[in-house]
């Protein structure tokens, strides 16, 4: 599919909420999160520090700090990587399927600012309450935890 052949717009194109220059988040992020959260990138399984955390809190956007998981949606997948069945309310989160390589995943993307989160999956047959796993770079949320 060439650039002709797609009828959404590219990142490029659409305009988020939190708008800035490739420059500012560079000076915003780290680079391995820069890498990930503004070049897809995607981090080395089992290497994230939140993988296999259990911490009662809320899962923010590491680039614009919009809420986008809460700890009660995240479930054991031993994927390598925090997973999640369901996103804290649907318009946080923008999914978009990619057909490069011959294959069709869906790219998850912070709606507020664009960044790239993961992927999400779905009919794997985990027993969540949706059967989706949001698959998802520790890289590209930060957790705040809950205090009581
Ligand atoms: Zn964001």
């Amino acid at each position: 599919m060439g650039i002709f052949g797609s009828d959404k717009p590219s990142k490029s194109e659409r305009e988020y909420p939190v708008a800035k220059t490739e420059e500012e988040w560079k000076q915003l992020l780290t680079p391995a999160e820069y890498q990930v959260l503004r070049q897809a990138g995607t981090e080395p399984a089992w290497m994230g520090e939140y993988t296999e955390t259990k911490t009662v809190g809320v899962y923010r956007c590491r680039a614009c700090q919009t809420e986008l998981f809460r700890s009660e949606t995240k479930f054991d997948s031993h994927c390598g990587w925090p997973s999640f069945f369901s996103p804290l309310a649907e318009d946080r989160i923008e999914e978009i399927v990619d057909r490069t390589l011959g294959m069709s995943r869906t790219e998850v993307r912070c709606s507020a600012c664009g960044s790239h989160l993961g992927h999400v999956f779905a009919g794997e047959g985990y027993g969540t309450p949706t059967d989706l796993r949001y698959c998802i770079n520790s890289l590209s949320i930060s957790l705040e935890p809950e205090t009581a």
